[in-house]
């Protein structure tokens, strides 16, 4: 029987199981660019360059390897049901396989084309997470609140990973304590940032990055700054170049901001894993030989294993849960309403941080994940914009955004939309917080140590207001009690100038006009 599979753009692994079951003699692979699809979103350019161009590159990887492919270019106009069908028809194909889609609709969709192409049509199991999503959905169904750090600790025992005699190595699952250090120690420290390898765009990235701009001229933000890898081997030197010069400080300055730096010691693989350029267990255990062979620390090594095979694999799966009970899109615990500001387009605020921090994702689709949480993430939240606008803006402008993982990151653990499933608590703070970790404060027209009135940073009284808005849903959590603790101590007037300055600041605020 003559089989395809076909390969979605976020699925560029040679493990791909659908890949897998293929004859190399017999069988082909179908790759397709949709317009169509890409233009759902208003994408950032350097996203829809990394994705067209790596999957050319994939093309040209299997077909090195002895595959043949069927390879739809966006010039052709075609969306997936009619190069599917066209490729069905050419190569006369009796079956096609595709590996389980990451999120919901793009699974939706491979499910109806057995009726839609009139040949059988198999998805195989996914292969690009350690989790099977199944097993995670019927063990964690129905239950409100789930927690990262129980996940992580089973899947370092199930894996092997810094593990000796069936206890976590240096006799602790996690060394967060040791990390967290300040912009200020930073400097004290007088380290250097050490430069990021970078490839040279090649010819299919310069033919890709001309089609971007000939089909999505008026997408937001630039190919101009762009330099991630776009093939396998080349990621791979990306991936090792970490490893090399970064991962040693990653745990220390994991939540450290810079407003002139963009990277840190952060990996930026996000991008790549995502698409299957990098495998995760493939980063876990080049970060763990770097442990055993002295050149990172624990703190460091064990930290990045967390963010890997605790946060991403638990990120994928509670978007399971929540897709398996409903539209996750949807939620509003608060039931927030405030449109997002245009500034979050343009960068234009008087708000240093805020604006660096947006001109940074305008540039290069990028910021560390402290920048989305604490700044991008919690002005929103404070500020009660739609959850549903805050994600799909993440998605749009961030180069590593897909549903299965933008959603349960924005929705959950940022907006915390939820109501708490994938957060305790919410992820929110004042100005102490930006200003301890970073450098923004310094050149910003407000001042981070004012609580109320015309100078007073705005995370400051939006922070508290925040907080009074949602007293009936918010105090009965425990951790932050300690919080209404401080809001108790607070005199009428007090609360009443807090109330005042965050009603004149969002009345200010101009709503965007790009999402309904
Ligand atoms: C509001 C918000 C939106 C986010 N949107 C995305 C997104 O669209 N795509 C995305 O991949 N990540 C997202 N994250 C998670 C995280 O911020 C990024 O994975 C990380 O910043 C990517 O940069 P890095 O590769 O340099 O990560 P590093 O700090 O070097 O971490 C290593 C890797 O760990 C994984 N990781 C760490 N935290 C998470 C997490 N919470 N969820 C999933 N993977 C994680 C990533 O694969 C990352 O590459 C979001 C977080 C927040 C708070
Ligand atoms: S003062 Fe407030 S707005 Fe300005 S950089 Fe600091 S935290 Fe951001």
């Amino acid at each position: 029987m003559k089989q395809a599979a076909w390969i979605l753009g976020d699925q560029l692994s040679l493990k791909n199981s659908a890949l897998q079951q293929l004859n190399s003699q017999r069988d082909v692979v179908i790759m397709i660019e949709s317009l169509e699809h890409a233009r759902e979103l208003n994408h950032h350019k350097a996203k829809l360059l990394l994705c067209f161009s790596a999957m050319r590159h994939f093309r040209d990887e299997l077909r090195a390897n002895g595959y043949q492919v069927c390879y739809e270019e966006l010039d052709n106009g075609k969306n997936f049901l009619q190069a599917l069908s066209d490729a069905v028809k050419t190569h006369r194909i009796e079956r096609l396989l595709v590996m389980s889609p990451h999120e919901q609709a793009t699974v939706k969709f491979a499910e109806s084309l057995s009726e839609k192409l009139n040949i059988e049509v198999s998805l195989t199991p996914n292969s690009m997470f350690l989790t099977d999503r199944d097993e995670f959905v019927k063990k964690h169904k129905g239950k409100k609140h789930l927690i990262m750090e129980h996940y992580y600790r089973e899947m370092r025992k199930k894996l092997n990973v810094l593990m000796e005699n069936g206890k976590p190595v240096g006799g602790e699952w996690n060394y967060d304590k040791e990390n967290r250090q300040t912009a200020k120690a930073f400097a004290q420290s007088k380290l250097k940032l050490p430069p990021i390898w970078k490839p040279e765009k090649d010819a299919i990235d310069r033919e890709v990055e001309a089609l971007v701009e000939k089909f999505f001229p008026n997408n937001i933000g630039t190919t101009e700054h762009f330099h991630l890898p776009t093939k396998r081997i080349d990621a791979e030197r990306f991936l090792d170049d970490f490893i090399k010069h970064r991962l040693a400080h990653f745990g220390d300055f994991e939540d450290t901001m810079l407003q002139n730096e963009l990277v840190m010691f952060h990996s930026v693989i996000s991008p790549l894993i995502n698409i299957g350029l990098l495998d995760p267990m493939q980063c876990v255990e080049k970060a763990v030989v770097a442990y055993y062979d002295g050149c990172a620390p624990l703190n460091s090594v064990e930290g990045f294993v967390r963010q890997i095979i605790g946060w991403r694999e638990f990120i994928y799966g509670c978007y399971w849960v929540k897709m398996a009970q409903g539209d996750y899109h949807e939620e509003n615990y608060f039931n927030h309403q405030r449109p997002l500001p245009d500034f979050y387009w343009t960068g234009e605020t008087k708000m240093n941080c805020l604006s660096k921090a947006i001109q940074k994702v305008l540039k290069f689709g990028y910021t560390h994940h402290i920048e989305r949480l604490m700044v991008l993430g919690n002005f929103a939240l404070l500020a009660g914009v739609q959850p549903k606008h805050i994600n799909q803006w993440f998605w749009e402008f961030y180069l590593d955004a897909y549903d299965w993982v933008v959603t349960p990151n924005v929705i959950g653990m940022s907006q915390f939309a939820d109501g708490g499933f994938v957060a305790t608590k919410p992820y929110c703070s004042g100005a102490a917080y930006i200003e301890k970790m970073s450098d923004y404060c310094k050149s910003c027209a407000y001042s981070p140590k004012e609580k109320t009135g015309e100078r007073a940073c705005p995370f400051n009284y939006l922070y508290w207001d925040f907080l009074m808005r949602n007293e009936a849903k918010l105090r009965p959590n425990n951790r932050i009690a300690m919080i209404y603790g401080t809001l108790d101590k607070m005199s009428n007037e007090q609360k009443q100038a807090i109330r005042e300055s965050a009603e004149t600041f969002l009345s200010n605020l101009k709503p965007n006009t790009y999402y309904a």
